[in-house]
């Protein structure tokens, strides 16, 4: 049997929906509009789409969208103080440089000067402490997004096997933090790991985080699991025409979703709840900092 699809599209446009509403809210009431400034040093082509996309969606729900684009030879000295320009804003709620940085900018240094509160990436020091000791954070977008899909589907995680297979800062550590917190047993798989198809097809829950396109077919998938797919490739697709492209994810979605009870496709999966999930902190730094209730079901 076919698994179930997880279509992230629509889960994403029902997160952007929410969170519109609850920024009309917050503006009749409490005359208050939540603000996203985003920081681009260069000129990468795909850091400029996505940048722009971000700035769409945060106007589109409501928010105020403040874009800093910085030339690509910027000093350290110059973006630490945009940085702490808009640390000391009161209309800035979330702060975002976008990654990855020119070789000559400290990327941990970067974003380590980024008041934690308006850290909507996460990625500060403190945030991956917090969520490490299960304390109230900022967490990183796309393993949120994963979360959040996980827990509309399966309702409550606890007691599930899940297999996080990837160890980034940015989204295999996160994602595992995360699923422990919901109290699944959690494995981390990574390129040292051992039987890495056993362990996967162990699992109620399988997160591919690995950057390699399709490695986890079918066969590494136990019957019936979930498989929630962060992967984006671009891999050759002659059969549309010579040079051209698709993407793919870590998962080679035919064989796996077979085998599997759901599954995220890509595109339409894990990538279109990444930046719903970017507005979703926006508002939660901006309800925190106005010491409002948090937005129901966009945190973890
Ligand atoms: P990284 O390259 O930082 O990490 C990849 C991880 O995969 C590493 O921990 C690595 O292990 C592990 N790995 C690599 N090869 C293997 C292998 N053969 N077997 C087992 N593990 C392996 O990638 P990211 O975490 O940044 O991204 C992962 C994927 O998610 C990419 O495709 C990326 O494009 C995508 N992505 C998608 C996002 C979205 O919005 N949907 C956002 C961010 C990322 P080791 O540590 O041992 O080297």
């Amino acid at each position: 049997m076919s698994a179930t699809i997880i279509d992230g599209k629509a889960f994403a446009a029902k997160v952007r929906a929410q969170v519109a509403d609850e920024v009309s809210q917050l503006k009749s009431e409490h005359n208050i509009t939540p603000g996203l400034a985003v920081i681009l040093v260069g000129e990468d082509p795909a850091s400029e789409v996505y940048v722009r996309n971000k700035g769409k969606q945060t106007v589109e729900v409501g928010m105020n969208s403040y874009e800093h684009k910085l030339d690509a030879s910027t000093s350290e000295a110059d973006l630490l103080a945009l940085i702490d320009q808009l640390n000391n804003d009161p209309s800035v709620h979330g702060i975002l440089c976008q990654l990855p940085l020119p070789d000559h900018l400290n990327e941990d240094l970067v974003i380590n000067s980024i008041a934690p509160e308006k850290d909507v990436d996460g990625f500060h020091i403190s945030n991956v402490g917090l969520l490490g000791t299960g304390q109230k954070s900022m967490v990183p977008c796309t393993p949120l997004g994963c979360l959040m899909m996980l827990r509309d589907h399966h309702g409550s995680l606890s007691g599930l096997n899940a297999v996080v297979v990837g160890r980034s800062n940015i989204v295999g550590k996160p994602m595992a933090n995360l699923l422990l917190r919901d109290s699944c047993t959690v494995t981390i798989a990574h390129s040292r790991t051992k039987n890495i198809e056993e362990v996967c097809r162990a699992a109620d829950i399988v997160v591919a985080a690995v950057g390699r396109p399709e490695m986890i077919t079918g066969d590494w998938i136990g019957k019936g699991a979930t498989v929630i797919d962060v992967g984006i490739n671009r891999i050759p697709a002659p059969e549309r025409g010579e040079g051209k492209m698709r993407l793919v994810g870590d998962a080679h979605f035919d064989s796996a979703k077979e085998v599997a009870g759901a599954i995220t496709p890509v595109p339409g999966g894990v990538g279109p709840m990444t930046i719903a999930c970017l507005l979703a902190n926006t508002l939660t730094a901006c309800a925190r900092a106005n010491n409002l209730p948090e937005p129901e079901g966009l945190t973890a």
